[in-house]
């Protein structure tokens, strides 16, 4: 695997970096207070490349590689989780799906609006009963002529009172995962309601809402890829977004280690730069390891999206390590600002709030953990 950066991949990090020190960071506690990003930064995000990165060129995106992926997905966890799972959630779990298993008509219709930032989708799959267990979601599609009606709702769902197109999963078959289908549904879509939940640890800046589904009605022609096909879609969505939340984790790490390293160096107590004392050295050196570790394996994750090989079990090494070092850096980041840390003067308050949700989404540490399991012994804790 080779680790060293290309010149396109560096001036990608480099312009990534650039914007968004310019036009996110010295908004990020204004958005997080107010509980709204100011969305007006999407179409200048998306000049950027951040919505098109992995579409290919031929459906309006600048069909750049994983890894150019993965470090826009730093730079982003760094400036602003929130941000981060706009992007990820749009560009990643919807428009990754289209591309993989839409028709050329669907691929056409949505890849470049979603790749200008025109459109943002959402990912409709927790069901406040099933969340872990997504093979016995509830909400149903009943074929009806042409179209299906669906019926049903969901919970916690990024950009769901922002979307203009929601891919959602639904019953269209029997119990089980096998009776899974997706759908594109346009959120203006009558029987559509998204309803903002407020009140969120962090991730403030995001919109995440509930959703309702009543007698909506989508042509058959909205389906993604096969009938009963809707199950192994969303966690092949779910394996590339794994990488992509662990990407933001690096980058929230990065932040921890930048912002540790400066006020440690700055701060005295006792006469002396805190940083001459081991016990906060010690605990930089572990941010700097893990900014280190959980780089290498989400890199190694991405080679081998890039390479076509199998990758899921290493997106949850990746997933896994990553999102539990991103809380125990901003943790220890915090314990290092001392009484500073606590109030969101300095970001690293910011960081362990939007640090917390990621051993949760896109798969909890402990269904991370059952899938490395699996793959290491071959006994399957699911069945
Ligand atoms: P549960 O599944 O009820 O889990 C509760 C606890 O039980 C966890 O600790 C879990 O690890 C543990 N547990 C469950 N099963 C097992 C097992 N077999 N072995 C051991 N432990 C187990 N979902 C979407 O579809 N789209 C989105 O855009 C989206 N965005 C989100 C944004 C936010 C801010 C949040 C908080 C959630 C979001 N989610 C989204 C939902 C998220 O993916 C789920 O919350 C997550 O999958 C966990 O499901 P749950 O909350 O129902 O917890």
């Amino acid at each position: 695997m080779e680790l060293s950066l290309n010149q396109d991949q560096l001036d990608f990090r480099d312009l990534a970096r650039e914007f968004l020190d310019k036009e996110v960071v010295p908004h990020r506690r204004e958005w997080d207070r107010a509980e709204r990003v100011d969305l007006a930064v999407i179409p200048k995000m998306a000049e950027i490349g951040f919505f098109g990165l992995t579409i290919p060129e031929e459906y309006g995106g600048f069909g750049g590689d994983y890894i150019s992926y993965c470090i826009g997905m730093e730079e982003l966890g760094r400036a602003d989780s929130a941000i981060r799972g706009i992007v990820s959630v749009s560009t990643g779990l919807v428009g990754k799906s289209i591309l993989s298993h839409g028709t050329e008509q669907q691929k056409h219709e949505w890849l470049p609006r979603i790749s200008s930032g025109e459109v943002l989708g959402c990912f409709g799959l927790t069901e406040p009963g099933n969340g872990s267990d997504p093979a016995h979601l509830r909400t149903r599609a009943a074929r009806d002529g042409d179209d299906y009606v669906i019926n049903g709702s969901k919970i916690f769902i990024t950009n769901g009172t922002w979307a203009h197109l929601c891919l959602v999963f639904a019953r269209t078959g029997g119990e089980g995962h096998r009776g899974i289908s997706a759908f594109l549904v346009p959120t203006d879509t009558p029987g559509f309601e998204a309803t903002e939940i407020h009140g969120k640890l962090g991730l403030r800046g995001q919109a995440t809402a509930e959703l309702s589904f009543s007698d909506m009605r989508v042509p058959a022609s909205a389906m993604l890829g096969e009938e009963g096909q809707g199950f192994s879609i969303a966690l092949g969505s779910l394996d590339k977004g794994r990488v992509s939340v662990a990407a933001g984790c690096v980058g929230i790490a990065m932040g921890c280690l930048s912002e540790s390293v400066r006020y440690s160096t700055e701060r005295e107590q006792f006469g002396r730069q805190i940083a001459s004392y081991q016990m906060i050295q010690e605990m930089i050196a572990r941010m700097s390891v893990d900014v280190d570790a959980g780089r290498l394996l989400t890199y190694r994750a991405a080679h081998l999206i890039e390479a076509g090989e199998n990758f899921g079990v290493a997106a949850s090494k990746a997933k896994y390590f990553a999102s539990e070092a991103a809380v125990r850096a901003a943790s220890d980041a915090i314990q290092i600002f001392g009484g500073y840390g606590y109030i969101d003067d300095y970001p690293v308050s910011k960081y362990l709030r939007d640090a917390r949700v990621m051993t949760l989404y896109e798969g909890t540490s402990q269904i991370q953990k059952l899938l490395i399991g699996r793959a290491e012994t071959g006994v399957n804790a699911f069945t």
